[in-house]
């Protein structure tokens, strides 16, 4: 493995001699190379990232992808991306500037917060930060206060569709509702360029981006009556990031790609933009958590013969009918940790060990249990394993998504760091994705908590982070 500067602050390992991710979990785990050699870490293959953004490209060429950084706001995540040349949706003050301090022109950022602060308004009017969604007719009083020169698009609630997380009843305005809010919005001389949707984050029918295209569409019909020209849809987003998804990436784009050439041919000059999250991080990053305690628990519950004594087994793994015994682990992260996706995202996730399996190997009722001294703190309520033993690591892929974005570090347990690797072929054929290579049209971010380097107008991205010699772009050696 070799280490390579994306930027100043940031590193990454290149794979060789076919090493895999997976690998470097092992290695991670076998090394003595960290603090604590038994914390919970990440690993993440920013290669995955590109594979997806290029597969986006191929299935929708005509939908330019703006990443929802709530997803995960990794700077090696958002550093990739901003190099690929995807936009970026954020939805406060701070998360725009992260944008921006990322060298990220202005107008490669939707403000897709229906339900802006105010000073975050100005903030992305000083920053010329002027594409935002509304859906709300306070909201259009605060902007034309603010920013009156915003481009807005009117954010509608598609039709219903089932989804991970309903978004539906925060925001959206009912279609119903869309020729007051573009009558007030006119009447107020307010620049409102088009329309955005959101299916709900995780959306479980594929049907449901066409479904609201069709209703953005009859939006789009109406809007001359109030003297806008419309010229833009935002699809949110909403799309699978992860294999063992509901529905496919694949399944959407079968349905979505013919309802945009129905109702948005190319030649209507509509552009199109989405707001995936999930779909780019999702699968990327693998934790692994190691096993600090464990209990062994009750065999057959039957033996209790009252139900007092039923009771008294306060573990929800006890097993009925059979003889073995079963077990509770505790490990290093938990739900207050990345795993919150267990309750915020209502995610399932599912475990698997860095050795194989036998086939013999009997496996035991199991449940895993985050490290925090609260009850709710539980991972798994009941899966076959084998026998494990305290020190043991049991991973979780599929990872990337609302985890370690909303983790804390509730009761004293630190968030698990991370480790950013790329596959040595990825990285020689994909280095613009890696390494900052262009100059980027920025204005320098004023009024940042981040403390940004001098920067003078035309420099390159290296020489803007003060790295005078380029790090190596070469093929890496094998
Ligand atoms: C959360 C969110 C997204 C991202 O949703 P995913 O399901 O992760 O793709 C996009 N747009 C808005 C407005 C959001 O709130």
């Amino acid at each position: 493995m070799k280490t390579h500067i994306m930027n100043k602050d940031l590193s990454m390992e290149v794979l060789r001699d076919g090493l895999t991710a997976r690998d470097v979990l092992t290695n991670k785990v076998n090394s003595g190379g960290r603090d604590d050699k038994d914390d919970a870490f990440f690993v993440c293959d920013l290669g995955d990232v590109v594979n997806k953004y290029k597969k986006w490209v191929s299935c929708l060429p005509r939908v330019e992808p703006f990443y929802a950084v709530k997803c995960n706001d990794s700077p090696h995540v958002l550093q990739v991306l901003a190099n690929l040349g995807t936009g970026f949706d954020c939805a406060s003050k701070t998360e725009v500037q992260t944008v921006l301090n990322l060298g990220v022109a202005p107008d490669r950022i939707v403000y897709a917060n229906p339900c802006k602060q105010t000073s975050h308004i100005r903030y992305a009017k000083k920053n010329s930060v002027d594409l935002m969604t509304f859906d709300n007719e306070d909201e259009l009083h605060k902007i034309k206060n603010y920013f009156p020169d915003a481009r807005l698009l009117l954010r509608i609630l598609p039709p219903a569709a089932e989804a991970q997380c309903q978004l539906g009843m925060k925001f959206g305005c009912h279609p119903s509702q869309a020729p007051k809010l573009l009558e007030v919005a006119a009447q107020l001389d307010l620049s409102v360029v088009g329309v955005s949707f959101h299916v709900g984050s995780g959306c479980l029918e594929a049907s449901a981006f066409a479904r609201g295209v069709e209703s953005a569409k009859r939006i789009f019909n109406i809007a001359d009556q109030y003297g806008f020209d419309f010229d833009m849809l935002d699809i949110g987003g909403g799309f699978p990031g992860q294999e063992s998804a509901a529905i496919s990436f694949d399944e959407i784009v079968a349905d979505l790609g013919p309802a945009l050439d129905e109702h948005f041919p190319p030649a209507s000059g509509v552009r199109i933009i989405a707001e995936p999250g999930r779909y780019f991080v999702a699968s990327a990053f693998t934790v692994a958590v190691n096993i600090v305690a464990k209990r062994m628990v009750a065999r057959d519950i039957q033996e209790f013969k009252d139900e007092e004594a039923e009771d008294a087994v306060m573990n929800s793994v006890a097993p009925s009918m059979c003889e073995e015994p079963a077990f509770m682990y505790y490990v290093n992260d938990g739900v207050y940790g990345s795993f919150n996706c267990l309750l915020y995202d209502h995610a399932a996730v599912t475990p698997s060990l860095m050795r194989d399996v036998d086939k013999e190997e009997a496996l035991f009722s199991t449940s895993v249990w985050g490290p925090t001294c609260d009850g709710l703190d539980r991972i798994m309520e009941h899966c076959l394993l084998p026998e494990l033993q305290v020190g043991d690591w049991i991973l979780f892929e599929d990872m990337g998504a609302y985890t370690m974005a909303a983790a804390s570090t509730f009761n004293g347990f630190s968030k698990p760091s991370c480790y950013y690797v790329v596959d040595a072929n990825m990285w020689s054929s994909n280095n613009h994705a890696f390494i900052q290579s262009e100059c980027y049209t920025r204005r320098q971010v004023k009024d940042s908590s981040i403390t940004l380097p001098a920067i003078k107008r035309g420099l390159c991205a290296q020489e803007r982070l003060g790295i005078t010699q380029i790090p190596s772009v070469a093929v890496p050696e094998v």
